[in-house]
C-alpha cells in the first residue's frame, strides 16, 4: 500500500511490539515473569474513580472545551505551583489526551524538516519517531553509565548546531532512572537560553524519586518560564495509564498552537477522564506516597538481586520504576545483542524485558519493577539460571 512518507519514517513503539508477544504466551497459558510493563500495577485510586463515576452519572459526557474543562486547567496550574513552586495561569495550560500526545502535539507545533532535536540516551523509546514524523532530525546525547546516565550540561553543549530547535530532558529518566541533579539542570537550562533552544522537560515520573529527593521542575527556577516546556501526565502519578490525562504548560501562543491542533484532531480528551483528574489533582495525595514507598521497597530489592549475579552491573535508578542493567558481559555469538536475548529470555525463561537497543543503549535490558515482590523474586530467579546455565554451556 502507499502510505504517506512521514508514516514509512516511524516504527511501532518496541515496547508495545515485546507486550505484544508476551501477551501472546500469556493467552497460551504460560506462566510469566513481566518486567515489560511501563505501568503501575496498582489500580486507580478510589476517590478518583468514584468522581469519573459520579460525573458519568451527571450527565458530563458531552464535548468539553478543547484544551480542556476550566476547572481541571486551573487545577493543574495549582498543583504545579503547590508541588514545585512554578507559576502558570490558565491561559498557558492544555490537557492533552496523555502526556505522549501532549509531546506529540509540540512536535507538530515547533519542528520542521532540518531541525535537530537533542535525545539524552538511554532514551523514552518514542522521542526518536516523534521527532522523525514530523521531518526533524532526532540527535542522540550519550549519558555516562559511570555517571549514573544523568545528562550533563557540558554534553549539550558539545551536540548542539545551527540547526538544534529543541532539547528534550526526561528526569526521572524512563529507562535508566537517572535523575538530572537541581543545579545540573540549571545549567543546562542556561545552556540551552543562551542559544535560543527550546527545553522540554519531560515530567512524567516526576513524583517517583527515592531517599531523601523531592519532586522537582525547572520551573521552579523564576525567568525559566519563556524559554521551557513542561510536559506532564497523570498516568504514572496516580496510576491512570487507561484514562489518557496529560497536560502541557507553555507560553500561551504555543498553548494556542497546540489548541488549534486538538481542535482539528481529538476535539478535545474523554470529559469523564478529566473529571477523575480534577480529583485526583485537588484530592488526598496519600496513594501516591504509599505508591512510592512500594516502589522504593521494589528497588532496592531488584537493585541488589540484579547486582548479585555475576556479570551483571547495575546503576541505582534515583526515581522512576525502571532498572537498567548491563548484561554485556553476557553476550556471545549465539546471543549478540540484547535484542536477541530478550528474546531468547521470553521464549525460554517466559521472562519478560525490554532490550537497551530499544532505548538508543546496545548492552542494556530494562526491566520493570512495577510488579510485586514476588514476582521480582521469580524474575531473578530466572534470570540468574538463565546467565548461570548459558555460561557453563560456553
Ligand atoms: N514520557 C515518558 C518518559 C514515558 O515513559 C511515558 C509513558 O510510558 C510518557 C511520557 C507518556 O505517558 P502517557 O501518555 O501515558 O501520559
Amino acid at each position: 500500500m502507499q502510505l504517506a512518507a512521514r508514516v514509512n519514517r516511524i516504527a511501532i513503539s518496541p515496547t508495545s511490539a515485546v507486550l505484544a508477544a508476551a501477551e501472546r504466551l500469556r493467552a497460551q497459558g504460560a506462566d510469566l515473569a513481566d518486567f515489560g510493563p511501563g505501568e503501575p500495577d496498582f489500580p486507580t485510586p478510589e476517590h478518583i474513580q468514584r468522581a469519573a463515576i459520579r460525573a458519568l452519572e451527571q450527565g458530563k459526557t458531552k464535548y468539553t472545551p478543547t484544551p480542556g474543562i476550566g476547572p481541571l486547567r486551573d487545577a493543574i496550574c495549582k498543583w504545579h505551583a503547590a508541588q514545585f513552586g512554578s507559576s502558570y495561569t490558565v491561559p498557558e495550560c492544555i490537557v492533552t489526551v496523555g502526556g505522549k500526545h501532549a509531546i506529540f502535539n509540540v512536535f507538530c507545533c515547533l519542528l520542521e524538516a532540518g531541525d535537530e532535536v537533542l535525545i539524552p540516551a538511554p532514551y523514552w523509546v518514542s522521542y526518536p519517531d516523534m521527532v522523525q514524523y514530523t521531518g526533524a532530525t532526532p540527535v542522540p546525547v550519550m549519558t555516562d553509565p559511570s555517571d549514573g546516565f544523568r545528562l550533563r550540561a557540558e554534553q549539550v553543549s558539545r551536540a548542539i548546531t545551527p540547526k538544534t530547535k529543541l532539547l528534550i530532558v526526561n528526569s526521572p529518566s524512563n529507562p535508566s532512572g537517572a535523575v538530572v541533579p537541581a543545579e545540573e539542570f540549571v545549567k543546562i537550562y542556561e545552556v540551552c537560553r543562551a542559544k535560543n533552544i527550546w527545553l522540554l522537560t519531560d515530567e512524567c515520573y516526576s513524583h517517583f524519586v527515592y531517599g531523601n529527593q523531592k519532586p522537582y521542575s525547572l520551573a521552579s527556577v523564576p525567568g525559566t518560564k519563556p524559554n521551557i516546556i513542561i510536559a506532564g501526565s497523570l498516568s504514572k502519578t496516580f496510576a491512570m495509564t487507561g484514562w489518557r490525562i496529560g497536560y502541557l504548560l507553555a507560553p500561551e501562543p504555543l498553548v494556542a498552537a497546540m489548541t488549534k491542533i486538538q481542535s482539528q484532531s481529538t476535539s478535545n480528551p474523554t470529559s469523564i477522564a478529566q473529571y477523575g483528574a480534577l480529583e485526583a489533582l485537588t484530592g488526598p495525595m496519600d496513594t501516591v506516597t504509599a505508591m512510592l514507598a512500594e516502589y522504593s521497597r521494589r528497588r532496592d530489592r531488584i537493585v541488589s538481586g540484579l547486582r548479585a549475579i555475576p556479570g551483571v552491573t547495575c546503576v541505582e535508578p534515583g526515581g522512576a520504576f525502571y532498572a537498567f542493567p548491563s548484561i554485556a558481559a553476557h553476550l556471545s555469538k549465539e546471543i549478540p545483542d540484547a535484542t536477541t536475548l530478550s528474546k531468547v529470555l521470553l521464549e525460554k525463561q517466559h521472562l519478560v524485558v525490554v532490550s537497551g537497543d530499544a532505548f538508543g543503549t546496545p548492552g542494556y535490558i530494562r526491566l520493570s519493577y512495577a510488579t510485586s515482590i514476588d514476582r521480582i523474586e521469580e524474575g531473578l530467579r530466572r534470570l540468574e539460571r538463565f546467565f548461570v546455565s548459558a555460561a557453563a554451556a560456553r
